[in-house]
């Protein structure tokens, strides 16, 4: 495998300047299995005044997240784990509760490794044909069961199948303070089009702000994800949790300008910046 001499530290890492330059890196030749994502010093939870609802976010900067849905699967999450280690890249996946059960050392891995996990329901139904009570039960079980594997606490969830509707988003974030997470970019790679097919179409459905689809329990999907990654990398664009994100559009900060969490928390106690709360906020234009 390429990862013989990238230990992930061994790798030169890039700064967050050589990166961030949002349009000029797109045009120059590409170097691909090269290039590590930088660090962000995003927040890994989502800011107050989060939506109840993205499929990607608005920003003017090189940035995307990649979501892996439906595991953890004790072959090929470790090994999509691995790939991500190599370049330093922040994943967020979506837990199905009873995996999460079957599998709590992945649950932990992925949160050691600095990744997001969120809720994707108990056994994966689709929310618009089962009751309210039975949607509560899914996510609560779920919730309890990657709490009793790594103590942590989700902040988002994924519908399955993206089957959901504006009162069910409403009720779940109501009932949890879970946005609802769909996505962009979507490879359809769940009907195993083959490897090459997957990777093409992520690579060219990236956008800024995109929220890209994948599942970590299929082996071609995984078999992609090297020539996505570097690809991508590549390109210029830079990797975030789906929380650093959303935590990037609420800042509306100046294109290029990345805010430190200091600097974010200096700014909300200012006395003049009264944030709206509603879910609603766009970003002001300059
Ligand atoms: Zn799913």
């Amino acid at each position: 495998m390429a990862s013989s001499q990238s230990g992930c530290t061994a790798v030169a890492p890039v700064t967050a300047s050589t990166v961030q330059t949002p349009e000029g890196t797109a045009e120059k030749p590409l170097t691909v299995g090269s290039i590590t994502n930088p660090d962000s010093p995003l927040p890994k939870v989502p800011p107050p005044g989060a939506k109840i609802r993205y499929n990607s976010v608005h920003t003017d900067q090189m940035v995307l997240a990649m979501t892996f849905d439906d595991g953890p699967h004790p072959v090929n999450t470790p090994k999509l784990l691995d790939l991500l280690k190599e370049r330093n890249i922040k994943a967020t996946f979506f837990l199905v509760g009873e995996r999460v059960k079957m599998h709590p050392e992945i649950v932990r891995r992925i949160l050691a490794e600095g990744h997001e996990v969120a809720n994707h329901t108990w056994t994966h139904p689709s929310l618009v044909s089962i009751s309210d009570e039975k949607i509560r039960s899914e996510f609560q079980r779920t919730a309890d069961a990657i709490w009793e594997a790594a103590q942590y606490r989700p902040h988002l969830m994924r519908p399955p199948f993206g089957a959901t509707n504006k009162r069910i988003e409403q009720f779940v974030f109501n009932e949890f303070g879970y946005s609802s997470i769909t996505w962009s970019v979507d490879p359809n790679d769940w009907r195993r089009p083959g490897v090459q097919v997957v990777a093409n179409r992520l690579i060219a459905g990236a956008h800024k702000g995109a929220i890209m689809l994948s599942h970590d329990i299929h082996a071609p999907t995984i078999e992609a994800m090297p020539q996505v990654f570097d690809t991508l990398l590549a390109k210029g664009y830079k990797f975030l949790t789906v929380s650093q994100l959303i935590n990037l559009e609420q800042q509306s900060t100046p294109v290029g300008v990345i805010m430190t969490p200091e600097a974010e928390k200096e700014k909300e106690a200012a006395p003049k910046a009264s944030k709206p709360k509603s879910g609603n906020s766009k970003a002001r234009k300059a």
